[in-house]
């Protein structure tokens, strides 16, 4: 008897095997084929233009006074002697002054536009910082085939990569597919309002329906993902949300040496550790669970048979990415305790105490969920909750012509690397786009380390030439593709 539940036993494992590992021979690649691509710029030229580009002091601050309007200007000046057939065949409108749209015509005005984006600001470098530059930070140098500055990363690579695609197609009579807008905001930096924000309530109140509308956003990283040999590149389709709690209990405080035995301080304490302990829920769902279906084809048979699987392992995969912040973020609202405020004498107990929490929102939980999440959790009804700030963009789609377009011109520029979709955690003005575009993606094209990523706003900002120049290509690969 013993041995026949035993076989038995081993008979529905092995049923279970054989069906599962069944599934994960059906995982097939989602990844396009890549067309090598034939764009031909001429690279001194186009390094130059951008080498003088880097050297106009576009620094954006949050006091609109600050900003040296007369570097805005001498750039806007540098595009139109630079760009002679964009300024010719193009339109340009102003919006804030500063804030750009160039439309180019396609063969098809009837469908709805796609939009190309990036901004010409740049952050400040930081007081004190400037010797510890290799190449100083507006000198535009060109050093051992690299391009050194402010903007070479983020982004006046976007808005000259764009420029120089636009000019080499203008050269080759090409003609887009449908009308393209090229908007490049002069406030990313400080918040996009006067540029990026403005110039979509424009094109809304004109009721111009985009596509979609690319902006920076992910790269191509080597060894981003374990169990992938290939270059991953990131194309954010959302962006978390960005909220602020305010915890505070206000009460007698008395003197110390007869405490109470609850404090105040005590109190606010253990909401936070509540808190930590508890943490959001964490659920492998939308751009996190997108960008695993992206992935999880081109990894090994083990990590196919897992993902294909995935109604049955979840749990599983949800612990093992809930062990690195970097991927436990991919997956639940996280909360960062950022401020704590209490007391001013050793010996007096305060009477308010106080505590900030910063909080990044998973696309779908709203400010009122987390709310009644944080209150429940820390459940003590003297300490006020109060919330403050904005919840996830929504979540473009990865299912149709707009992201395939996406990915086929990324490969065809860089033919290995895996284009997959994600969840940004940082800011841009892609945000602001949502309000007249159907999707929304962000990627910079570009290959880089993770070191590289760091010197955005730090210190030795560059890039390489070969990336430029593939930058230059993508967006001209990108406007030949949504024809097809
Ligand atoms: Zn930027």
């Amino acid at each position: 008897m013993k041995r026949r539940i035993t076989f038995f036993l081993l008979g529905l494992i092995g049923i279970f095997l054989l069906v599962t590992a069944i599934i994960s021979l059906t995982v097939t690649s989602r990844q396009p084929s890549p067309i090598a691509s034939k764009v031909q710029i001429n690279e001194k030229e186009a390094v130059n233009r951008f080498s003088e580009a880097i050297t106009y002091k576009t620094v954006s601050y949050h006091d609109y006074k600050q900003f040296d309007y007369e570097e805005f200007d001498r750039f806007i000046l540098f595009l139109e002697t630079s760009y002679p057939l964009v300024h010719q065949k193009l339109t340009l409108e102003k919006i804030n002054e500063y804030g750009l749209i160039y439309k180019w015509t396609g063969k098809h005005s009837n469908k709805n536009p796609i939009g190309i984006t990036g901004h010409y600001d740049v952050v400040p470098v930081l007081e004190g910082t400037e010797s510890k530059w290799e190449e100083a930070p507006f000198s535009g140098a060109v050093v051992d085939e690299k391009i050194w500055g402010r903007g070479t990363l983020d982004d006046k690579i976007g808005v000259i990569g764009i420029l120089e695609a636009a000019e080499y197609l203008l050269e080759q009579e090409f003609q887009p597919s449908r009308d393209v807008y090229f908007m490049f905001g002069f406030d990313e930096e400080v918040g996009g309002e006067k540029g990026a924000l403005a110039i979509a309530n424009t094109l809304k109140d004109r009721g111009i329906e985009f596509d979609f509308v690319i902006d920076e956003g992910g790269a191509i990283v080597e060894n981003m993902v374990p169990g992938v040999t290939e270059p991953v590149g990131v194309v954010g389709i959302s962006e978390k949300g960005y909220a602020t709690v305010e915890l505070k209990i206000e009460g007698s405080g008395g003197h110390s040496s007869q405490p109470k035995e609850r404090t105040n301080i005590g109190r606010i304490a253990t909401a936070i550790s509540k808190l930590e302990e508890t943490q959001f829920p964490a659920d492998l769902q939308g751009p996190g669970e997108d960008l695993f279906e992206f992935v999880a084809p081109e990894m090994s048979f083990f990590m196919k048979y897992v993902f294909a699987n995935k109604f049955l392992y979840e749990p599983l995969i949800e612990k093992v990415l809930l062990q690195q912040p970097a991927t436990s973020a991919l997956i639940r609202t996280t909360i960062a305790p950022t401020i704590f405020q209490a007391g001013e004498q050793e010996n007096a107990l305060p009477e308010i105490a106080s505590a900030k929490i910063n909080l990044r929102l998973m696309p779908g939980d709203t400010l009122e969920e987390v709310e009644t999440f944080i209150v429940d959790t820390i459940d003590d009804e003297e300490i006020t909750v109060s919330v403050d700030g904005s919840q996830a963009t929504k979540v473009s789609s990865v299912d149709g012509w707009e992201f395939a377009a996406v990915q086929q011109a990324a490969r065809n520029v860089y033919n290995d690397a895996i284009i997959a979709p994600y969840l940004m955690f940082a800011g841009s003005d892609a945000k602001h786009y949502d309000l007249v575009s159907r999707n929304t993606y962000r990627f910079l094209p570009v290959q880089i380390s993770s070191e590289d990523l760091n010197r955005m706003h730090g210190t030795n900002e560059h890039i390489s030439v070969e990336n430029f120049v593939n930058a230059v290509k993508f967006y001209a690969e990108l406007m030949k593709v949504v024809g097809e």
